[in-house]
């Protein structure tokens, strides 16, 4: 039997990353184990509708509803639920609070847990070996490479993800916000304050 090089396409893929997802994908088509409009539909998915602009919302909420925010804190995982946010990497949410005591942080040392459908899929820094084994060791070092500084007497408290549970963080709601409504309080809050490497600014 003649050797065919079309039985071996792993030969033909070019070096270039995003060729070789391309070949993969057009390979995978032709056999009929993918249709490209589910996988655009999921690209789609995580780039334009599902990212911190979700968790956002959720922090804003906490903020101006106590009742909300009480529900967020007992068990997150229904209370975002009923906001329309769930689904893959958010099975089992937990939501930890920012107060003047207390600074939260939230690192995945495994690998890069990290809840999906409220901040949508991680940063490279989320994933690097530096952010996971520095972080757990020296989280006001790390914070300063963020360029946030605590006071001493707030106490900065790690949490590590794993497969089972995801953490959100609700930052603390600048001063000088009061009168502002959930939207634009949600424009305030930025993805790495939902992971605690950010502090929310007042808005300018
Ligand atoms: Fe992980």
């Amino acid at each position: 039997m003649p050797h065919d090089h079309s039985d071996h396409p792993h030969a033909l893929l070019p070096s270039d990353p995003a060729l070789r997802v391309k070949a993969l994908e057009t390979i995978l088509t032709r056999k009929g184990l993918i249709d490209p409009a589910a996988l655009d539909e999921i690209v789609d998915t995580y780039q334009n509708k599902i990212g911190p602009q979700n968790g956002a919302q959720v922090v804003a909420r906490a903020w101006s509803d106590p009742k909300f925010r009480a529900s967020l804190l007992a068990d997150a995982t229904a209370a975002v639920r009923d906001l329309g946010y769930f689904g893959r990497q958010g099975e089992h949410m937990v939501v930890v609070e920012n107060t003047p005591d207390l600074h939260n942080m939230v690192v995945c040392t495994l690998c890069s847990c990290y809840p999906w459908p409220l901040l949508g899929i991680p940063p490279a820094w989320y994933k690097s070996d530096a952010y996971r084994a520095r972080v757990v060791r020296e989280p006001r070092k790390v914070l300063a490479d963020f360029g946030v500084t605590l006071s001493e007497k707030t106490a900065v408290r790690v949490w590590d993800s794993t497969a089972e549970v995801r953490y959100l963080v609700i930052p603390m709601r600048p001063a000088g916000t009061e009168g502002l409504d959930v939207d634009a309080l949600a424009a305030l809050v930025t993805r790495d304050s939902m992971i605690g490497t950010a502090l929310v600014q007042a808005p300018t």
